[in-house]
């Protein structure tokens, strides 16, 4: 991947941050760009375009969820699905009861939904993981009551890759009439999901996730689930989501996810190998460290794990140096703790949680990057552990 901050071809292992677009979304995107530049709601050639653009990724997009289209609304991203989910399903059923149920590890999309919800008098659960990042469907089911309006689990955590029981949790919201909303902005697109086996009634994606455009997303909600607009307005989006259609993005997003519905199951297989050569090569190559997450239920294509002795931000840097593009335990919260919540929520040992470093996969990941990575690694975490510390 070339950019010109890097001298020569960077190895880029972020993928859970963002991810490079594809050709092939790119084409896709283009005449939308200009040629095809038309609005959606209006009634010439120029709308009709747009509108038909809009009505197949709709299909495309409904189609790897086994989905309804009319099931699939698209947004600016995960976040806004988020956002939509959480407040408005929290509006809507107010008169039925004011009590949320979410984990502890979940994106700050929705965290801070939930703290807004909070201010506003609402009350929230936030449900503990164990030291995997697995949340207890017995926890969820016992944390139910009557005044529980919704249950907002992810599907698979941003950081450490684990897959959490979305399949027994969903059950138990269905058994006791409580909406499940789950984000699935790491999981859609990398892993099989169907709305059909999994009882879920709201789930967020997110384009540039999954080699689609930044800015793009969708919310599913399941046909019958009463739900208020987020983003008030024109009509758009069944009058569910105001804004003239982001088209190429929308379109781009489709692309996105018909290429990755047709390659799923062989990068599956070709991710889940590298990246367990990845740790593998990690914990021989390198005493002290740990593997944060799930062995299995994890998502395939990352790798979370803890170095004892080293600060993780001055390894970044580092690696930085080499043309390694890592993350450390999530963005940096400047002035905070240098650990990050969800680290800390799976109870790693202090002298290991600071040297916590993130490497996310995607399909265009090769050995030889992950050869080179280690190197580095391995070299800088030396570096670092024989360098004395500087004094104040
Ligand atoms: C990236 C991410 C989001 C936010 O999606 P955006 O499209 O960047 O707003 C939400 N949840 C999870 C789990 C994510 O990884």
């Amino acid at each position: 991947m070339n950019n010109s901050k890097y001298k020569e071809r960077a190895v880029y292992l972020d993928n859970a941050a963002t991810t490079r677009m594809s050709d092939e979304v790119k084409a896709a995107m283009e005449p939308y760009l200009k040629e095809n530049f038309g609005n959606a709601s209006t009634i010439y050639g120029y709308g009709e375009t747009a509108k038909e653009a809009l009505r197949n990724a709709r299909e495309t997009i409904a189609e790897t969820l086994e989905a309804k289209p009319s099931e699939i609304f698209f947004t600016s991203g995960g976040s806004e699905s988020d956002n939509w989910a959480v407040k408005c399903i929290a509006g809507e059923y107010k008169h039925k009861g004011t009590h949320i149920i979410t984990s502890k590890i979940e994106h700050h999309a929705i965290l801070n939904s939930c703290a807004y919800l909070e201010q506003l008098g609402y009350e929230v659960t936030y449900l503990d993981v164990d030291e995997y990042g697995l949340v207890s469907p017995e926890a969820v089911f016992n944390a139910i009551r009557d005044d529980t309006t919704l249950i907002t689990i992810m599907f698979g955590n941003n950081e450490i890759g684990t897959i959490e029981p979305i399949l027994p949790i969903g059950r138990i919201a269905r058994e006791k009439g409580v909406l499940f909303h789950t984000d699935a902005v790491q999981a859609y697109a990398q892993i099989p999901i169907s709305v059909h086996c999994y009882p879920v009634d709201l789930l967020s994606a997110s384009a540039h996730k999954f080699h689609g455009p930044k800015g793009t997303g969708f919310l599913y909600i399941r046909e019958g689930v009463k739900i208020p607009s987020f983003i008030h307005g024109g009509a758009q989006e069944s009058g569910k989501r105001a804004g003239t259609e982001n088209i190429p993005g929308i379109v781009g997003m489709a692309k996105a996810a018909e290429i990755a519905a047709r390659g799923m199951r062989r990068r599956i297989q070709r991710e889940t190998m590298l990246r367990n050569y990845l740790l593998e090569k990690v914990t021989h190559e390198i005493s002290g460290v740990r593997i944060n997450g799930h062995r299995t239920r994890r998502l395939p294509g990352n790798a979370n794990f803890s170095i004892r002795g080293v600060d993780g931000a001055s390894l970044l840097i580092l690696l930085d140096e080499d043309g390694i593009c890592v993350s450390g335990g999530s963005a940096c919260n400047t002035g905070e703790s240098r650990i990050s919540y969800v680290i800390r929520e799976l109870k790693v040992p202090e002298e290991y949680a600071a040297g916590t470093i993130r490497m996310t996969l995607s399909g265009d990941t090769t050995r030889a990057d992950i050869d080179a990575a280690v190197a580095s690694l391995k070299q800088n975490v030396a570096r670092l552990r024989d360098e004395p510390c500087t004094p104040g």
